[in-house]
């Protein structure tokens, strides 16, 4: 389980970019190392408490679990804290509850009243 951490931290990346709109990468490589740091500290604290449990590769396979778990726990619960990203399209004010919405919505995600479509070819024409 060495690579633990690192599939946490593959799999954080990914629900950061396709689900949260975020950029995957940072969350990918800042979650791998938060796994490893996360290892460090572990195998640290058992060399001074108990050194003789990190002669066994099963204990050490079960601390790189331990700390893939927490890292992906942790980084998850930052990222589904964080609100989801705006995007980069264009917004608008609902004219009807003022809460900013997509230009292109026909539906206000706030208030669910209709928008009148706003095309900017419309504006332009
Ligand atoms: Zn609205």
């Amino acid at each position: 389980m060495v690579f633990g951490p690192f599939l946490a931290g593959l799999i954080i990346g990914v629900i950061a970019q396709v689900g949260r709109g975020r950029i995957g990468v940072l969350w990918f490589v800042s979650t791998t190392l938060g796994g490893y740091g996360a290892w460090f500290i572990l195998h640290t604290m058992m060399a001074e408490a108990q050194p003789a449990r990190l002669l066994d590769q099963s204990f050490l396979d079960a601390m790189f679990l331990a700390a893939a778990i927490a890292a992906f726990v942790v980084a998850a619960i930052v990222l589904f804290t964080l609100p989801r990203r705006a995007s980069s399209r264009p917004t608008f004010k609902c004219p009807h509850c003022a809460e900013l919405i997509l230009a292109e919505a026909k539906v206000c995600r706030f208030c669910g009243r209709e928008i009148a479509p706003l095309s900017p070819t419309t504006v332009a024409g």
